[in-house]
């Protein structure tokens, strides 16, 4: 256990052994993935905390949970929750074991990671130096390299001149990517094909990585033309096991975020399938990775991979991987937060199949008529699609529930799971068809064209894919 000294005394119940029950969780984020992670403790018998903020008072998400807190009295919606003492204060208070952080807000923290080892509380994730090793993603392509894993040709560390980016670009010639070493969400990259762009690039590249990540720290990256982006879940445990979980492909992404997700990736070679997940556990054995994470590559149009970041914590779509593994992910990031092994949990290699194919949309209350503008207020009708095959995680998804403008903008996430993704599709067809929705906007109109359109049910879509078909947004 990675316990300061100066804290020994409050951690003693961990201390002695990698063995704890958990029996109390608290999930440090708001919304569908905290209902997600107060589901699976219900079905373990823990119990379950929400923390909530101002604005989400009167949010369904917090009734969800078996006890529920106000935080961040008086501080702006978002800050609410990223305040770590406040955080780790109503944990201690109410006889909390573990936290979950969810995705997004805290989740890649390792300032967070370190506060709740030093409070003597597990953090249901990586140990904190691994949530930094992978948070800084000069650091994650080191470790890659080190651990034999194909990397994007890019610079070794971060460039601070750009001398440095005409250097790079002289060696590996256009198009280039540049890239915030501590950035995430699709944020703070700027692809750049023209010499003449290089320096204002670099200029703007920075400001924006430094405002929006509090670091301006730039790395630079060969850009892969319609590459496809696969990426392989991973479970590790404490006593250094890990598995695969197979690979999803997240190729469909509108301005580099993804909006589709599909489990596994379509007429993806077997011997490439292998290479990727190969090489994924590899990398996650080299940092002895514990917990639930992701190893994200891209697919370049000659089937050769390059590995861009990993991702250490749960990602939105899980969900795919839960359908076709049939391995509830949060239930087994509980577990083995507790210290069991993956053996233990009968998760061992030649046990994991695939079973058929599951998609994931993710519905947000955006408009894409006026080019995906949040729409936010009352819903005033809300039927949803259901039917075999058919998963939804949500939060605000009922009649009368208010939309904020504070936080992002998904609605609810739909998952279908069938023996093909062919059959998959057209059930998500079918149940997005049935879904009525009014008084917001929602993105259900582009989400059935992606589903409709011929290169999606081929399984032939890359990256490129909804920049390059502007009928999407009809
Ligand atoms: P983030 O952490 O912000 O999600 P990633 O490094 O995961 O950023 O990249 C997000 C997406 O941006 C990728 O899925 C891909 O579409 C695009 N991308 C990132 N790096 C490259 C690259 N070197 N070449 C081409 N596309 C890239």
């Amino acid at each position: 256990l990675l316990i300061p000294s100066s804290s020994r005394a409050s951690s003693y119940r961990f201390a002695s052994s990698e063995r704890r029950k958990i029996s109390k969780v608290l999930v440090a984020n708001r919304g569908e993935i905290s209902i997600r992670v107060f589901r699976a403790c219900s079905e373990l018998g823990i119990r379950s905390v929400a923390v909530y903020s101002e604005q989400d008072k009167m949010h369904m998400f917090r009734q969800k949970a078996d006890e529920s807190y106000l935080i961040g009295a008086g501080l702006e919606p978002v800050a609410a929750y990223l305040n770590i003492p406040e955080i780790i204060h109503v944990a201690k208070n109410n006889g909390v074991d573990a936290i979950h952080p969810g995705y997004g807000f805290l989740s890649e923290r390792s300032d967070f990671a370190e506060a709740c080892e030093r409070a003597g509380i597990k953090l249901i994730g990586p140990r904190s130096k691994t949530v930094k090793q992978m948070g800084d993603k000069v650091a994650a392509r080191q470790a890659a390299i080190a651990a034999g894993v194909p990397v994007v040709p890019g610079t070794e560390n971060p460039i601070t001149t750009v001398a440095e980016a005409k250097e790079f670009v002289a060696q590996h010639g256009l198009p280039v990517i540049f890239k915030a070493a501590f950035g995430g969400g699709g944020r703070g990259m700027r692809v750049v094909r023209d010499p003449d762009e290089l320096e204002e690039n670099f200029q703007r590249a920075t400001s924006e990585a430094l405002a929006a990540f509090g670091n301006g720290s730039m790395f630079l990256e060969k850009f892969i033309e319609r590459p496809r982006h696969i990426e392989v879940q991973i479970l590790g445990d404490s006593a250094g096991n890990v598995v695969h979980l197979y690979e999803r492909d997240c190729s469909v992404q509108r301005r580099h975020q993804k909006v589709v997700e599909l489990a596994p990736a379509p007429r993806l070679p077997v011997e490439v399938r292998d290479r990727i997940t190969t090489d994924a556990v590899n990398l996650m054995k080299y940092v002895q990775y514990e917990n639930a994470g992701t190893v994200e590559f891209l697919l370049d149009d000659k089937g050769n991979h390059h590995f861009i970041e990993v991702n250490a914590r749960l990602q939105v779509e899980h969900t795919v991987t839960e359908e076709v593994t049939g391995i509830d992910l949060v239930q087994a990031q509980i577990k083995i937060a507790e210290g069991q092994t993956l053996p233990e949990l009968g998760l061992n290699q030649n046990n994991i199949e695939l079973r058929g194919a599951a998609i994931q949309c993710r519905v947000t209350t955006e408009d894409p008529a006026l080019n995906f503008q949040p729409d936010s207020g009352r819903l005033e009708v809300f039927r949803s699609g259901e039917g075999m095959g058919i998963r939804l995680d949500g939060a605000a998804t009922f009649a009368g529930a208010i939309i904020s403008p504070y936080y992002d903008s998904l609605l609810c996430k739909i998952i279908a799971h069938s023996h093909d993704l062919p059959a998959a599709s057209a059930k998500m067809s079918r149940a997005l068809r049935e879904f009525r929705v009014r008084g917001v906007k929602t993105n259900i109109p582009f989400l059935l064209n992606v589903l409709d359109h011929e290169k999606f049910q081929d399984g032939t879509i890359d990256t490129y894919f909804i920049d390059e078909n502007p009928s999407l947004f009809q």
